[in-house]
């Protein structure tokens, strides 16, 4: 079969493999704790459910603008005065089918083939894929440290006159690193001063924890609207809980918003207005829901960084946000068990029923990265059985749902 190159060099997304793995195997009767997941668990804001039912049971459901519905583009004006202290207007937003494709409309819109992107590791599983379907080149900066925070001079050396953007995503997935804002600033400086494009991935921005609240990229240039190079990123999947709802969007000078609105037009046409009217009622409701979910993930970070202390060998940086922590199991890479991070992530699966990602797909091989999206009862379990599975100075027998297992491989 004669398919196209750049399609066939795209890997499949790591973490949608291993939900859909966990959900086969939970369909068979196995009791898995999914660690791997990246969502709350929340219901959906009752504001967004009435807002999208109403919308529905008008009967009146047909193509939207492009760039998206007015009213929704309203919310996004207000939540971006709100939250950035920034005041924009309609024809610098578009929605899209969730961030992931505000993202994906950025970069196509940014790059010609060759061109370069700056992706600081760790980094999201998708950013250095979307930039190579676009035929541009990713440019990973792995912080010397071996931590999760890059200096500035790391990034500033690795801009070439290719570069055509660097992006940002803090408070970060994989790692919950809140990047400082002396960092933000610097970058916000070296992108308008060179002319390059920060994508300021912003989709747990409100998802900080320990009463932090890290400065928007925004706060740190005086150039308006239309002359920023900050692009700001955003959707109401990670702080409503609304996945499933697929909205994104993206704040951006017009001239940009108008190209990436002739993308659209050619490929999505427009979001579906029933989840625009779902984001418009999250949006304006009650913000208190936003609050609860932080500080009950702030409490699962907690539990789950106790839990980790008691694994005799495993490293962990606390999260300063998001509901993802990459903790360093180098110490159980070994032989009887797996050679890298995705043999683990593996065994932990067949072993022990817990799914976790490997660190080799966030660019930091060795880590795995758990969620603490879940309940106290599924990080305290999972991690118990992770202990069992790897830690030698664990008991070496467990009950897996009813069946007791002994533990014979360390
Ligand atoms: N950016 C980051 C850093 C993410 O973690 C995700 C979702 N996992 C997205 C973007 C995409 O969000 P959405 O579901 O709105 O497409």
């Amino acid at each position: 079969m004669s398919l196209s190159q750049v399609a066939c060099s795209i890997a499949e997304s790591p973490t949608l493999r291993l939900n859909e793995e966990a959900r086969l195997l939970r369909e068979r009767g196995e009791p898995v704790i999914h660690l791997g997941i990246g969502e709350p668990k929340n219901k959906t804001p009752i504001t967004a459910i009435l807002s999208s039912a109403a919308k529905l049971s008008s009967g009146d459901v047909k193509y939207s603008p492009t760039d998206g519905q007015p009213s929704l583009k309203k919310a996004i004006i207000r939540y971006t005065e709100d939250n950035y202290n920034r005041v924009v207007s309609p024809y610098n937003i578009i929605v899209s089918e969730g961030a992931k494709q505000s993202l994906f409309n950025i970069i196509f819109t940014l790059c010609n083939p060759q061109d370069e992107l700056i992706v600081i590791a760790p980094y999201w599983v998708s950013y250095p894929e979307i930039v190579r379907m676009v035929g541009a080149i990713p440019v990973i900066v792995t912080p010397e440290d071996g931590g999760f925070l890059p200096s500035f001079e790391e990034v500033e050396q690795a801009v070439s006159s290719y570069t055509k953007a660097i992006i940002v995503n803090s408070p970060n997935n994989p790692s919950g690193a809140v990047y400082p804002d002396e960092l933000i600033a610097k970058l916000v400086e070296l992108c308008e001063s060179k002319g390059i494009y920060l994508i300021c991935d912003d989709i747990y921005h409100k998802l900080v924890f320990d009463g932090r609240v890290p400065a928007p990229a925004y706060k740190f240039t005086n150039k308006d609207a239309e002359n920023t190079k900050v692009i700001v990123v955003n959707g109401v999947a990670k702080l409503y809980g609304m996945t499933g709802f697929r909205i994104g969007w993206v704040v951006a000078p017009r001239r940009m918003v108008e190209v990436m609105t002739n993308v659209q037009s050619q490929t999505t046409t427009c979001v579906s207005p029933v989840m625009q009217a779902a984001a418009e009622g999250a949006l304006t409701g009650m913000q208190s829901i936003v609050e609860s979910l932080r500080l009950s993930i702030q409490n699962n970070r907690d539990v789950l960084m106790q839990e980790l202390h008691s694994f005799t060998d495993v490293r962990c940086a606390r999260p300063g946000g998001t509901f993802y922590a990459l903790p360093d199991f180098r110490a159980y890479v070994r032989k009887s068990v797996a050679k890298d991070s995705v043999e683990l992530s593996d065994f932990l699966l067949k072993r022990a029923l817990v799914v976790t990602v490997p660190g080799r797909e966030f660019g930091m091989e060795g880590h795995l990265r758990l969620s603490y999206a879940g309940s106290v009862k599924d990080i305290t379990e999972g991690i118990e059985r992770m202990k069992w599975a790897l830690d030698p100075n664990a008991p070496s027998e467990i009950y897996i749902g009813d069946r007791k297992l002994v533990r014979d491989w360390l």
